[in-house]
């Protein structure tokens, strides 16, 4: 009797096991179909959002697609125009609700030229000021011919996107003969997921956004001006807080971004790091809780510039001087040219002698000691 319970046991657990295998397997068709289709088609699902980070060399481009909606953010130099604009086509482009120049550097703004003359741009964002390029000019004439108008909105301003929305951050002041620090920067965010966007704002700009009394924190962020020294700064980093950094510039350039002091910076912060110059386009998907990469990060915190030293904070510098002076004090009399290791080497008089480090006495034109010495 125990037997045959036993063997009507395992045929069950084996018809039902059958059973459970089919249910997924049909499960399992039926979820890989529509990601399948989406992915062809580019299109995100509902509640997700798409951010392409484009190998565009030296410079940045960065697509953002939520439900039917598509951000470009700068389009890279002219070079890599033609790339962009067939990227975005693959990726089911056919009309761009917000077209946001950072700034008017080619680096940033040439293939945004291409996109204004290939796609129906609905939206034009940019910076408050005039640029003294022909391309420039170009760009100029590429958003009056679609009959649209430059936006220069405020600091606080925000837009919804998709799922999600973008609020700028900057730029709060326009530099009259600057370009860089009138980037436009935007946090983009899906649920609780949100990236910094910053083009080319130096430490400036950045000082700028942490004193707004905007919330910065977010998972990712690119790093300003392609990891150059001059933006990033420490406040910055301490106000964004990114699990990620994603660094896009060009291999070997000629600017050696990004810059060691950036890198250190991001390394001793364990923000991971992805690089356009080492790993190509990167593609990340939020779900609003979750970010999903193409890739792994590559980690890679050496400088484009091998020989790049970094320039060491203020702190350190006063660190070591103190170190020095302590280490290397020499004794000085009121009189003569000589310093010496001792007050009391007999060829100075010690009750006038004064102590003081080495490199004043040095700094003084004093020498040293042929006795002491
Ligand atoms: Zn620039
Ligand atoms: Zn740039």
């Amino acid at each position: 009797m125990k037997q045959i319970w036993k063997q009507t046991w395992r045929q069950r657990l084996a018809a039902a096991l059958i059973q459970l295998l089919m249910v997924l397997a049909m499960a399992g068709v039926g979820i890989r179909m529509p990601v399948q289709a989406a992915e062809k088609n580019a299109v995100t699902q509902s509640g997700e959002m798409k951010v392409h980070f484009l190998d565009v060399g030296q410079g940045l481009s960065i697509l953002a697609q939520s439900e039917g909606k598509t951000m470009i953010y700068d389009g890279g130099d002219r070079k890599t125009s033609r790339f962009v604009v067939s990227y975005l086509k693959e990726h089911g482009v056919s009309k761009i609700d917000y077209l946001i120049s950072s700034h008017y550097d080619a680096d940033h703004m040439a293939g945004l030229i291409g996109c204004l003359n290939a796609f129906d741009v609905k939206n034009v964002i940019s910076s408050n000021y005039v640029h003294t390029s022909k391309l420039y000019q170009s760009f100029v004439k590429a958003v009056k011919s679609d009959g649209l108008k430059m936006q220069h909105p405020a600091v606080g301003k925000t837009y919804k996107f998709g799922r999600g929305s973008f609020e700028i951050l900057a730029p709060k002041t326009i530099e009259a003969k600057g370009s860089n620090n009138n980037s436009v920067a935007i946090k983009l965010m899906n649920g609780e997921n949100s990236f910094v966007f910053t083009g080319d704002a130096e430490h400036e700009s950045e000082a700028a956004m942490c004193n707004s009394s905007i919330d910065l924190s977010c998972d990712v962020l690119v790093p300003g001006h392609h990891g150059s020294a001059t933006a990033t700064s420490w406040d910055f980093l301490q106000k964004t807080v990114p699990e990620y950094a994603v660094i896009s510039c060009g291999t070997n350039n000629k600017y050696g971004h990004p810059d060691k002091d950036t890198m250190d910076k991001l390394q001793s912060m364990d923000i991971q790091v992805y690089r356009t110059d080492k790993q190509g386009t990167i593609v990340v998907t939020s779900d609003g809780a979750n970010l999903n990469w193409s890739a792994e990060p590559c980690n890679d915190y050496t400088p484009g510039d091998d020989s790049d030293q970094g320039t060491r904070s203020t702190s350190e510098v006063q660190q070591e001087a103190s170190q020095t002076a302590i280490g290397e004090h020499v004794w000085v009399s009121a009189t003569g040219n000589k310093y010496h290791k001792t007050n009391h080497c007999g060829n100075m008089n010690p009750n006038t002698a004064k102590e003081e480090p080495r490199a004043e006495a040095e700094a003084q034109g004093l020498e040293p000691c042929k006795k002491c010495y």
